[in-house]
């Protein structure tokens, strides 16, 4: 793959606008309270799968990070956690046997903070899903760590729990930086414990990277990319920090004049992705990067790469359960929501027996369409005869209204659509969610607010 063909700053310039990032076709959006706990009653039982992937939300963090958009509690009291914990194994007693027939393949908790919680905590939590659920003998089992507050033995207490797979929170290593976003972390400690987990028997660790952050330059980004590259971690997500204080207050205390400019961010976006493919990661999808022989590269190279609420991913023909507050399930065709307060989170499994909010049940049309906007975010291919053989359509024909919106992309090089399939070209990678918009029958509700984030 060239590295240089990602960037064409004129191409990127022109479509640098903002766009879902697709983890779920229609977006959550179009999630309506109409959609009753019944709904996905009737989701599970008119689903065809019987593989179930578990997402557990843990909402607790130790302090704030400025730049944070997620559902998150800020608390020093760790007996938050046991209330929580509490209401969590009533969700859990009450939603599993929903799912008697499922075998779990996948279990990932994130947040928040999963690390916020203490090590009988965690024991308890994963004994208790354990017996709830069926889980496979080849689970993958996947947990989010903010290396601030841990101590080293978490590595081998999560190993000895069946966790393989570890996600950092690393964002970047700039001590001025980290001040800004209120993030302080010492770059031995984190170096010192990706070296442990590999002993205790990890072989699949992750850490997530920001470009676009207050005080960002080439210079410092490049030190914060050498390191991930001596740590020798086997994926790295890099995300671009998406600024937009109007929906996040944490972010007001990030000054403007603070932040990379469009140019500044290009060039640090662009210095990531040369630099992580010149060390010899697969660049995947839009913002993921692993090494050739890790799972995400091989299911992109040979075409079953998915994409769900926790981004690429390989398991993804599983219905997927969310557990505790502001969660998102995907069973069958409909995608529903926990509530986002943790209050009548409680409140609610109290007197309701479930936590879900809202959601919606899918049409046909959004199916068919969800196929082909996940195929393109995966492998920037589209078999259009596939789609039409299976879903018995005309392709062409069906799309006649949305297949001139792609013209823009073909005159300028970044997208073949021949009779029998669509190309997407590799500059356009970094593209691909302009581009997935064609199809997004959604889109004109939402072309004039300010949504989602930017491209770069
Ligand atoms: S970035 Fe992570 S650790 Fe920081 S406040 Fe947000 S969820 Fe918590």
């Amino acid at each position: 793959m060239q590295v240089s063909q990602f960037f064409d700053k004129n191409l990127l310039n022109k479509y640098n606008t903002s766009g879902p990032r697709y983890t779920s076709y229609p977006t959550a959006l179009e999630f309506h309270d109409d959609f009753q706990h019944d709904d996905f009653i009737k989701a599970i039982e008119n689903s065809q799968n019987r593989e179930l992937s578990l997402y557990v939300h843990i909402p607790f963090c130790h302090t704030l990070c400025y730049y944070c958009g997620c559902n998150k509690v800020i608390t020093r009291h760790r007996d938050k956690a046991d209330t929580y914990l509490e209401y969590l194994a009533k969700e859990i007693a009450l939603q599993a046997p929903l799912f008697k027939d499922y075998k779990v393949k996948q279990l990932h908790w994130g947040g928040g903070t999963p690390s916020f919680l203490t090590h009988p905590q965690i024991t308890q939590l994963v004994s208790l899903l354990k017996e709830k659920f069926d889980f496979s003998d080849e689970l993958e089992m996947s947990i989010e760590i903010d290396p601030r507050e841990i101590e080293m033995d978490l590595a081998e207490h999560l190993f000895s729990l069946g966790f393989n797979r570890l996600s950092l929170g690393v964002q970047d290593l700039d001590l001025k930086v980290q001040q800004a976003i209120n993030r302080v972390q010492s770059t031995e400690f984190i170096g010192d414990f990706i070296t442990h987990a590999k002993d205790v028997g990890f072989n699949s660790i992750n850490i997530d990277l920001i470009y676009g952050l207050p005080h960002q330059t080439t210079e410092n980004f490049a030190k914060t990319l050498d390191k991930a590259h001596e740590w020798d971690v086997d994926r790295i997500s890099l995300f671009s920090y998406a600024h937009l204080p109007s929906r996040f207050a944490a972010q007001r205390k990030l000054r403007d004049e603070w932040l990379p400019n469009t140019e500044e961010k290009f060039a640090l976006m662009k210095l990531a992705v040369e630099t992580l493919c010149n060390y010899g990661y697969d660049f995947i999808g839009m913002d993921h990067f692993a090494k050739p022989n890790d799972e995400l590269a091989v299911a992109q190279s040979d075409g079953t790469l998915h994409r769900n609420f926790q981004g690429y991913t390989t398991k993804g023909g599983c219905d997927l359960l969310g557990l505790g507050v502001s969660s998102i399930s995907s069973i069958g065709n409909s995608f529903s929501q926990n509530i986002k307060e943790l209050k009548q989170y409680y409140q609610s499994i109290t007197e309701k027996q479930h936590a879900q909010v809202k959601g919606v049940s899918l049409t046909e049309d959004d199916v068919l369409r969800g196929e082909v906007i996940q195929e393109l975010m995966c492998n920037l291919y589209l078999d259009k005869k596939m789609i039409s053989d299976k879903y018995n359509i005309d392709f062409d024909e069906y799309f006649s209204e949305d297949l001139p919106l792609l013209e823009t992309f073909i005159q300028d090089g970044l997208v073949e659509n021949h009779a029998n399939y669509i190309k997407v070209e590799q500059k356009a990678r970094l593209l691909i969610r302009i581009i997935c918009m064609s199809f997004d029958a959604y889109m004109k509700k939402h072309i004039n607010q300010q949504r989602f984030s930017r491209v770069i």
